[in-house]
């Protein structure tokens, strides 16, 4: 086993159960490292830290698996994918049939996600660590769910970080026979993640590519459909983190005049209608989302008079629209993704607030999110309340919220909470 030490004075966050080691916290490395290969992690003074794989090309060097000097086999991945399973069992329903089953460094996974659509799985392997536990991972989540198909997003920028190219498309049976999934998708789960489906493809231990996967998979969530392009859609396909705020805004939009901003397929959009919103206008600079926005609207018999689509950058659109709102919902994707652009994207923020705030009515709500790990929530606040001294409006904190549990985070590792909702009121 290659073991890894710690510079003394660089101990302190590994040994409280931070899941990352920064190569500039490394003292000297005992044995052979290559990326992705396990390693132990030690104190300085040789006190045992945990286990971990390391990558010497990332930041990153180590992450950490576990705690306890524990064999990395198949046994311990089935252990971890149990556990994460069983956390999201209470969640998965006939009424809501996706959710995230792995959320990595959250569920002691590093590098590791798994988001359920249906009976279909999407995987993302974002490290050179868990790409070497890849067809354990398969084979283990075709034992443990029987999906109908999964299907390999693993082209999340971070993978170059780690000096792996991307690896996406469908992961079917030795290459030909993937008979049972049809394009158009297939009946969903009938219970969480039904096993024994009599049509589910099996699994070879190799990855073969070829395209039968399904273009859109119809999912529901809180009893709303969906259509989900797990293909080329943002992250696996779906905003799953989303889905208790866009709850919330179902019990507040009755007789709203609702604008939602980043809207994506529409899912604030499709929540408001069906919550009694008088109308509702969607932007989103992307057609192909905007156009599955509609369809969304469409599959839930939603009348769409009472919708605007619009297709435009948010910016622009918010100085431009002179129109007044009782709810306005700002979801931009994330302004700071690296540490140097922090400084940018507080002024994205502090932007897009401002001009929501003056388009929102006296009394009128506001949901505002920033999923930037680099933003934590207070320097979020302030930004908000810069953005609110410059709109001159005075606004209160209803609520804050982050993202459901089947994105469970590690109390050490709060770069994990990435996802923060604040719902204001505007009170003058
Ligand atoms: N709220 C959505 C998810 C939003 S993701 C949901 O619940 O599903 C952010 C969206 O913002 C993406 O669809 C992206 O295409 C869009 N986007 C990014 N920059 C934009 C801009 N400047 N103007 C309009 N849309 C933008």
């Amino acid at each position: 086993m290659v073991e890894v030490f710690l510079k003394q004075g660089r101990e302190e966050a590994p040994s409280r159960g931070h899941p990352w080691v920064f190569s500039g916290a490394i003292d000297r490395v005992e044995g052979e490292v290559d990326a992705g290969g396990v390693v132990d992690l030690f104190t300085s003074a040789g006190e045992f830290l945990g286990r971990g794989y390391c990558n010497p090309r990332s930041q990153i060097a180590v992450r950490l698996l576990s705690r306890q000097p524990v064999a990395i086999d198949k046994a311990f991945f089935r252990e971890r994918i149990e556990e994460a399973l069983a956390i999201r069992k209470p969640i998965l329903s006939p009424e809501t049939t996706a959710c995230r089953l792995i959320h990595a460094e959250g569920d002691l996974l590093p590098g590791l996600i798994v988001d359920a659509y249906g009976d279909y799985l999407v995987l993302q392997l974002n490290t050179a660590g868990m790409e070497r536990f890849r067809h354990w991972i398969i084979s283990m989540l075709k034992d443990l769910l029987a999906p109908r198909m999964m299907f390999d997003r693993s082209d999340a920028a971070t993978r170059a970080q780690e000096g792996l190219s991307d690896s996406t498309g469908p992961i079917v049976e030795d290459g030909s026979s993937a008979t049972g999934a049809e394009a158009g998708g297939g009946p969903l789960v009938s219970g969480p993640l039904a096993s024994g489906s009599d049509q589910r493809v099996t699994f070879g231990d190799g990855l073969a590519r070829d395209g039968t996967f399904p273009d859109l998979i119809e999912i529901r969530e809180n009893g709303i459909k969906f259509l989900v392009d797990v293909k080329q859609g943002q992250k696996t396909g779906f905003y799953l983190d989303q889905r208790d705020n866009r709850s919330l805004i179902r019990g507040l939009a009755e007789g709203k005049k609702v604008l939602n901003c980043f809207s994506y397929t529409g899912g604030f959009s499709v929540y408001a209608s069906l919550g009694g919103a008088v109308g509702v206008t969607s932007v989103e600079a992307s057609a192909d989302a905007l156009a599955l926005c509609k369809e969304n609207l469409i599959l839930n018999d939603i009348p769409l008079d009472g919708h605007r689509l619009v297709k435009a950058d948010v910016f622009q659109f918010l100085r431009d629209d002179q129109d007044e709102y009782d709810l306005i919902i700002l979801d931009p994707p994330a302004f700071a993704k690296r540490k140097g652009q922090v400084k940018g994207a507080i002024r994205g923020y502090k932007d897009i607030n401002l001009y929501a705030m003056k388009r929102a009515k006296k009394g009128g709500l506001i949901l505002t999110c920033s999923c930037s790990q680099h933003i934590d929530t207070g320097l979020f606040q302030k930004i908000l309340s810069y953005a609110a001294a410059d709109a001159r409006r005075q606004l209160q904190v209803l609520g804050l919220w982050g993202a459901p549990p089947d994105h469970p985070t590690a109390l050490h590792h709060p770069e994990g909470a990435y996802l923060k909702a604040f719902l204001l009121r505007v009170v003058e």
